[in-house]
């Protein structure tokens, strides 16, 4: 370790394509941030990702634990995909953002340190966490993808559920939604321990109140206050029909799910079988209301993305 200051300099001249232009703090391990790369826009699909980058030579905030480092790791890049959020709605006209008006990426991105005296492999969010407005950092050459609203008919209903920074892609497709004067109904679920880490809230609210189709239910699964259920619960206990009116019709209703693996709840097959994980994800709960999941070829109204 301990690069000297020229070869950092270097590093970071051949790895770094875009600047932090723009930092928000909701909570000091929760950040919105906007990217701008160097090269202007790349093509995107409300919905996908792509990849940051920092040096495994950059520092990491306070309260990381240690890293287990091989020899030369110091000198490279460290990636990890990013769904891209979006602002959805201009702060300065109040209006929802034309294409044009954005020059930037947004990002949803939670902190995930090393509680632990063991050592990890380097982590990216540390690094992330400790940069600053101005600061580079690399930037993927192009979005990707299959999580996004190809195929969607105008009447479709549609179904978003995520937990925690789950909701970045969410985002981004309520602005498509909202621009495109989607018709059927939509609801955005979100999930997250604590009500404080539901940092998009009062933008989606607004909305909610000012699109008669979108509807907007926020959970908190560790507020004392609050009772404590998770979003499989909206189905199971029909709770989801009593808070936003939009019954589960697989003919006509696509279900998207972001974030935890636990709330997806993929099955692994064996030998033909599904095996699904339990507790029962809203994939097996779904399925059992006769959705299918979507694959490349293979078009279905499930649609997910897993963030580990
Ligand atoms: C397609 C895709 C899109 C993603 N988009 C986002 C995004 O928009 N915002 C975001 O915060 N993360 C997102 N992630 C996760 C992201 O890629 C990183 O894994 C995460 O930021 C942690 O990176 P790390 O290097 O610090 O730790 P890693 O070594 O990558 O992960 C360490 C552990 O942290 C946990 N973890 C990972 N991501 C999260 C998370 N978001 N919330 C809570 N625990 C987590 C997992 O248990 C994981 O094993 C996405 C992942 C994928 C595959």
């Amino acid at each position: 370790m301990g690069l000297a200051p020229e070869e950092i300099k270097t590093l970071r001249e051949k790895f770094y394509n875009a600047a932090l232009i723009e930092l928000f703090e909701p909570q000091k391990d929760l950040w919105i941030f906007r990217v701008k790369p160097d090269k202007g826009q790349v093509p995107f699909k409300p919905g996908q990702y792509t990849t940051l980058g920092l040096g495994i030579w950059e520092s990491c905030v306070a309260g990381n634990g240690p890293e287990a480092l091989k020899p030369g790791q110091e000198k490279q890049l460290l990636r990890r995909a990013y769904s891209v959020s979006h602002p959805v709605v201009n702060s300065k006209t109040g209006d929802l953002y034309s294409p044009s008006e954005i020059d930037f990426y947004e990002f949803y991105v939670t902190l995930v340190v090393n509680e632990s005296s063991t050592p990890t492999s380097p982590r990216l969010t540390p690094r992330i966490f400790a940069l600053k407005k101005g600061d580079r950092l690399s930037f993927g050459p192009k979005m990707t993808g299959h999580y996004n609203l190809d195929g969607i008919q105008k009447t479709d209903q549609i179904l978003l559920f995520a937990t925690g920074t789950g909701e970045a892609p969410h985002n981004a497709m309520v602005w498509q939604m909202l621009t495109e004067k989607h018709e059927g109904p939509i609801v955005s679920v979100v999930c997250t321990r604590y009500a404080k880490d539901q940092a998009y809230r009062g933008l989606h609210e607004k909305l909610a109140k000012e699109h008669k189709n979108y509807h907007v239910i926020y959970m908190a699964t560790r507020e004392p206050s609050q009772p404590k259920l998770y979003p499989q619960d909206l189905i199971t206990r029909g709770l989801l029909e009593k808070q936003s009116g939009m019954t589960l019709d697989a003919a006509k209703t696509h279900v998207y799910l972001c974030g935890n693996p636990s709330m997806i709840g993929r099955p692994e097959v064996k030998e033909g079988q599904k095996i699904y994980p339990k507790p029962a994800g809203l994939i097996e709960i779904l399925e059992n209301k006769g959705f299918t999941v979507s694959a490349p070829g293979r078009p279905g109204n499930i649609h997910f993305e897993a963030y580990w």
